[in-house]
């Protein structure tokens, strides 16, 4: 698959501007709004589940350079010319988040990419996904396209369990949800697992929280090599994403 069956394979794609209209509209839970969009989706391909779409908004100032912010494919059907995108509501709601809370039926957005994708080999005996809201769609994708019985792990941490969603999965998950309302830690959940050595460890979410959850996998043995840890947001800062490894 790549230069040995732990590394993941990289695959670049045409990077190609489309229109896509909204067609459904469905709030998930009080914070997570699901839109499905429809268009020409020839030649779209998505073959990680962490890849992303950019989103594209033209500049309130009039700037010729779109303001550009990072989706995941949450799903797709190339034939069918679909592609779902789910949008964790936050405020202060940047241009994204505002486009989507306003988002009716036959409203346009533009997309671009995915520009490629990081696909990584289903021969680590265990998979732990770490997330915060931003990082829902690409684990539920991951959960909903695993091989039957897949060790996966997820810790996912929501505001609150309003916000807990529910995904159906072949792989053996084990779904542990935490609440930043109840000051639930995820150091303490992820020292609360036993795992296997042979892991393929993913984090993404704000940028600060992804770096510690690294910084403290790091300290307790996990080999760097299999953690992938991306900041998908930056608080305070609009725009912003890391990606650390
Ligand atoms: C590879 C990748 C994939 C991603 N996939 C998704 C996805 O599928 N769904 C999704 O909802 N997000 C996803 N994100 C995160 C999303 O791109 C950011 O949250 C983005 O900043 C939202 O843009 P915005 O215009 O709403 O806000 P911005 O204009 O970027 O930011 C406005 C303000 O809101 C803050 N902010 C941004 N995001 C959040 C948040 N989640 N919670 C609280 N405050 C926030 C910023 O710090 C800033 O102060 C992904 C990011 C990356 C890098």
């Amino acid at each position: 698959m790549a230069e040995d069956n732990r590394t993941p394979l990289r695959v670049r794609f045409e990077l190609r501007r489309r229109e896509l209209r909204v067609v459904e509209h469905h709030l998930l839970t009080p914070h997570m709004l699901r839109l499905v969009l429809s268009g020409d989706l020839e030649g779209f391909q998505s073959l990680g589940f962490d890849d992303h779409v950019k989103l594209l908004f033209s500049d309130p100032q009039g700037g010729e350079t779109p303001i550009m912010r990072d989706y995941t494919p949450r799903a797709f059907d190339v034939g069918k010319g679909r592609l779902t995108l789910d949008f964790a509501l936050h405020e202060p709601a940047g241009p994204a988040t505002q486009w989507a809370l306003q988002a009716k039926i036959g409203d346009r957005l533009h997309i671009g990419g995915p520009r490629g994708s990081q696909v990584w080999p289903d021969v680590f005996d265990h998979y732990l996904l770490i997330g915060d809201e931003t990082a829902l769609p690409a684990i539920g994708r991951r959960l909903e396209t695993a091989p039957a019985g897949q060790a996966i792990t997820v810790l996912a941490m929501v505001e609150n369990a309003a916000e807990r969603q529910t995904w159906t999965t072949k792989a053996d998950a084990d779904i542990r949800w935490l609440y930043r309302a109840e000051a639930d830690d995820v150091l303490s959940a992820i020292d609360a697992l036993t795992l296997p050595e042979d892991i393929l460890v993913w984090v993404a979410g704000e940028a600060q929280w992804a770096r510690t959850v690294r910084t403290h996998l790091h300290d307790k043995g996990f080999n760097p090599k299999g953690i992938k840890a991306a900041g998908y947001w930056l608080k305070g800062e609009p725009g912003a994403h890391a990606s650390f490894d």
